[in-house]
């Protein structure tokens, strides 16, 4: 109690009292993600909430929590959906928005250095100033880049630009150093040539990719950004069975002209349509889903007006020989849909709408198997009984598969919706979820973007070894991020 007090004080006197608070009604917030209902987990009430402002204020904050051994968990806008920015064992949050600054915005390296409390909107308007555009997330505008690297960075755009955004880092290690990643690391490259991911040998800004936080505090990235062209449009196609549209997906990657790629079941559409209202109204759901194909192929194209005209048509013949055809939109629609493939917008709330509750299962796959890992997870619904929870009858899933690297895998989504409230049937959708799991992975090899500890088990040896040397390494008294579900 008493090292505690001597704690805050230091802290206090370190962010200044605007930005610390021990008050519960400000710590609360800090304890729920909408995932932890699935999870079993009770976070612990953390000590205080802090914003700081500087890298130094950080690193300052790291020695101490290293002197008090006190946890610390930073969160930039705690928009994960996996429970991994909670307090699990108290301590300090590190609440990062208030760092929300662009130091630079740069046509000639195309790339923006920005602090973790940038969120995608703003840096998207920094970036159009110049005629350029981030490479965003599917999911929501207010959530930040850094954030997402270190999560699971999935994007439409992942079959043309690597899904790999960011170039380099300014980290504060949780043993109180600063690291500074690729052409960054030198005194002179932070000054002059922070653009270059690639250099002195093994790849540090990949090390934190995925990490989740575990290996430090990431006050600062060099990230990617995209030329806007002359025409950018979204082509929509409309599908029968999953089977073509996906042999359709191989073929248009091949051909090397799409900016966005995304298929999506009807049921993902119909929730990017419809207001959260409507999707209660069994009877306005019912009937944009008879208005809507079962699956819907969704392509974005770009470039010089001849060059855009002529992917259109080039798309055209391959989806027509893919047995698809030229989806027309209403135009509310279609600008629902544009958003969403485009990135970063609000629509994509709807997702989970009109409940809270989701269970997602996720793999990455060669999309030869994508559509037995789709079948499967259909069947297994099936077989627990899951119901609409509106309208009672047999739930139907949510699919998205967005393709990797010119396609050389793809990334499966499904999403069971549930509705939290209902405590009896959250257990089923929890059983179900750990069933959907056990079969893609067993039986498709399916992989997550994210070191679940569960999955870490699973590894060869050497592997684990390696990811949890570095954390002894970087974090001698373990004091970030301890005690969740991702903890390494
Ligand atoms: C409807 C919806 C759709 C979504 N779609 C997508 C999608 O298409 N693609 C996708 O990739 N994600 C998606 N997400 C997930 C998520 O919103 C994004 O990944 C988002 O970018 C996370 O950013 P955040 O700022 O909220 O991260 P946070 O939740 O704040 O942080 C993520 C993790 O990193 C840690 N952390 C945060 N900042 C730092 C830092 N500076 N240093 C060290 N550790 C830190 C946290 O402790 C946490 O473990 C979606 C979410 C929703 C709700």
């Amino acid at each position: 109690m008493e090292n505690q007090t001597a704690l805050l004080k230091k802290l206090k006197d370190l962010v200044g009292e605007a930005h610390i608070s021990t008050h519960k009604a400000d710590l609360l917030p800090y304890m729920r993600d909408s995932y932890t209902n699935l999870m079993n987990r009770e976070a612990a009430l953390p000590d205080c909430v802090l914003m700081p402002r500087s890298t130094e204020e950080i690193q300052q904050i790291v020695l101490l929590a290293n002197e008090y051994k006190v946890p610390v968990y930073p969160r930039s806008f705690g928009v994960n959906i996996a429970g991994s920015a909670i307090p699990y064992q108290g301590g300090i949050v590190l609440d990062l928005k208030a760092m929300n600054q662009i130091f630079e915005v740069n046509e000639d390296t195309l790339t923006a250095t920005i602090e973790p409390g940038v969120c995608w909107g703003q840096l998207r308007k920094a970036a159009r100033k110049k005629a350029m555009d981030i490479i965003p997330i599917i999911g929501p505008y207010q959530t930040s880049p850094v954030g997402n690297y270190l999560l699971t960075n999935i994007t439409a755009y992942s079959s043309r630009y690597s899904m790999d955004r960011a170039v380099t880092l300014e980290v504060v290690l949780p043993n109180g150093e600063i690291l500074r990643t690729g052409s960054q690391a030198t005194e002179i490259g932070a000054e002059v040539n922070p653009y270059f991911r690639y250099s002195y040998g093994p790849d540090l800004t990949g090390l934190f990719r995925g990490s989740m936080g575990n290996y430090g505090i990431i006050t600062k990235m060099v990230i990617r950004l995209r030329p806007l062209a002359e025409v950018e449009k979204n082509l929509y196609f409309a599908f029968k069975e999953l089977k073509p549209a996906l042999k359709a997906i191989q073929r248009i990657e091949r051909l090397e002209i799409s900016r966005t790629v995304m298929l999506q079941n009807k049921h993902f559409t119909v929730h990017c349509l419809l207001s959260p209202e409507d999707l209660k109204d069994p009877a306005a759901k019912e009937e944009a889903l008879r208005s809507l194909p079962d699956f819907v192929l969704a392509v974005g194209i770009g470039g010089k007006a001849r060059q855009a005209a002529l992917y259109e048509e080039m798309l055209g013949e391959e989806i027509r020989s893919s047995g698809g055809e030229t989806l027309s939109l209403p135009d509310a629609f279609k600008q629902s849909l544009d958003e969403v493939q485009e990135g970063a917008g609000q629509k994509i709330l709807r997702m989970f709408a009109p409940f809270s509750g989701y269970a997602a299962v996720i793999g990455c796959v060669p999309i030869t198997s994508a559509e037995n890992v789709y079948r499967r997870v259909q069947e297994i619904v099936a077989k627990f009984d899951l119901k609409d929870s509106i309208t009672d009858d047999p739930l139907q899933h949510e699919l998205l598969v967005v393709p990797y690297d010119r396609c050389s895998s793809v990334y499966v989504e499904q999403e069971l919706l549930y509705d939290p409230l209902d405590i009896d049937n959250m257990e089923k959708v929890k059983a179900c979820l750990r069933e959907c799991y056990k079969v893609i992975v067993t039986e498709y090899g399916a992989v997550h973007t994210i070191p679940n500890r569960r999955l870490l088990e699973r590894v060869v040896p050497g592997y684990a070894a390696i990811l949890r040397g570095i954390k002894t390494m970087v974090d001698p008294n373990g004091i970030l991020l301890p005690g969740g579900p991702y903890s390494i």
